[in-house]
């Protein structure tokens, strides 16, 4: 059985860290297919070029590319030192900075971009295969934009990522070690498209799912998932066990490890997945699985940026249709609602996507009074079973007794208590709640 591996940004941004992993993916026999995102700040710098060449900045555009260059050119002389190999790297690096160079002279269009975009996947996968070479090291670089397809809803095509992707492993029945692309894919135009940013965890998770791994390891520089935000509270401890259904919550809510949308694929075809750290290998890291034992609370996360709106109306009084009225013009709006309070006359709900926030509280004002707080966070608890751990609701609210709660959203899902307070005050939540729920 295959095992899926993905490396990050991070974990390929130094020759040093991509010699490394080189050493991690020939650890063990078992076949392997290989994830690698673009070397870490790559994709931002492309996002500048485009930025820059979208508003005309050809000079700025011209700038950022040459000094792209010169790290690239540098990087590869440490990665690969014997002068055939850096020979043939000089040839990879080049021929992609020369399409950059041609997109100088070539106009703007949203196409274009995404072909930008791509080039930090391709150069890094190149690169990374001359090393494997360098070593003679067997494998096969599979190009992600043969397999990788995203549907007409810009969402992936499991199915047909499968029925590409089984093929294509078949022809190579004794190949030890795939490397491919993360993030980038075709749309339904046979476009170069990509899964959004950080999406080459869902690459991973997509490609787990399509070949039933045995396991979709996501390698990057911490050791699993944390119970609270290490950047934030000073003790934290990572979490051994998850479901999907809390890793889902918990990625959404903030916490940077894994990409929101990509749990899905795994989750559905029932590949554990397990969070492990490059610089720390023999950690236990965190594994995601479909059920867990333990219940009771594990971590807790905070997202910023959130808006409250109440609409408070006495004709709410006993009346039907009125919550369908007010979540139809989120709908329109085609913006979604995170958490959601009632009371007999007033409706509280939270969204994160304000561009359309002026016409939704246009359309809202008919319904009653309408009034909306800016710079709110969630902060949500996250664990298995919450709604019938004892006391959790009290030990939270404890936890919290100094702070201006505004909104509790409790029983909606068995893996969730989420909260609303103002942003200031969300540093001092995540303290309290580390020291009353988790004891540290
Ligand atoms: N390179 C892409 C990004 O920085 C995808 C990824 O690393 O996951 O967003
Ligand atoms: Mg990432």
């Amino acid at each position: 059985m295959m095992k899926v591996m993905k490396f990050g940004g991070t974990s390929v941004g130094k020759p040093e860290r991509m010699q490394q992993v080189a050493e991690l993916i020939t650890a063990t026999k078992q076949p392997k297919l290989v994830v690698l995102s673009a070397l870490s700040g790559t994709t931002n710098t492309l996002v500048n070029i485009s930025h820059a060449l979208a508003h005309a900045q050809k000079q700025e555009a011209a700038q950022i590319i040459t000094n792209l260059y010169t790290h690239y050119c540098q990087f590869i002389q440490e990665l690969l030192p014997e002068p055939v190999y850096q020979e043939m790297g000089k040839k990879i690096v080049d021929e992609h900075f020369d399409f950059l160079q041609i997109i100088l002279r070539i106009s703007f269009s949203e196409a274009l971009n995404k072909d930008i975009l791509a080039q930090g996947e391709l150069l890094s996968t190149k690169l990374f295969s001359v090393y494997l070479q360098s070593r003679s090291i067997t494998h096969q670089l599979l190009p992600a934009l043969e397999f990788m397809v995203i549907d007409a809803n810009e969402e992936p095509d499991l199915a047909g990522i499968r029925s590409r992707l089984l093929p294509i492993l078949a022809g190579h029945p004794d190949c030890p070690i795939f490397i491919t692309q993360g993030y980038i894919c075709r749309n339904v135009r046979g476009e170069v498209d990509n899964l959004k940013r950080g999406g080459s965890d869902y690459t991973a998770s997509l490609v787990a799912a399509a070949v039933n791994a045995e396991v979709c390891e996501i390698w990057t520089d911490i050791d699993g998932m944390h119970n609270n935000d290490p950047r934030i509270v000073n003790k934290t401890r990572a979490i051994e066990f998850l479901s999907f259904e809390e890793a889902a919550e918990l990625a959404y809510f903030g916490a940077k490890i894994l990409h929101p949308t990509c749990i899905w694929p795994t989750q559905q075809e029932n590949v554990p997945v397990k969070l492990l750290n490059t610089m720390q290998p023999e950690a236990k890291g965190t594994t995601i699985v479909a059920a867990v034992e333990e219940s009771g609370p594990k971590a807790v996360a905070a997202k910023d940026g959130i808006y409250a709106i109440k609409i408070k109306s006495s004709r709410m009084l006993l009346a039907y249709g009125f919550l369908r009225k007010v979540f139809e013009v989120f709908e329109k709006y085609k913006t979604s609602i995170d958490m959601i309070t009632t009371s007999e006359v007033a409706v509280s709900v939270t969204i994160d996507n304000t561009a359309h926030l002026d016409a939704i509280v246009k359309e809202l004002t008919p319904f009653g009074q309408v009034e909306v707080m800016d710079q709110q966070s969630i902060i949500a608890i996250v664990g298995n079973q919450l709604a019938t751990t004892p006391n959790i609701l009290s030990t939270i609210l404890q936890g919290l007794q100094p702070l201006p709660v505004t909104m509790v959203s409790f029983g909606g899902s068995e893996h969730n208590v989420s909260l609303l307070l103002p942003t200031q005050y969300r540093t001092q939540a995540l303290q309290l709640l580390n020291t009353h729920v988790f004891g540290l």
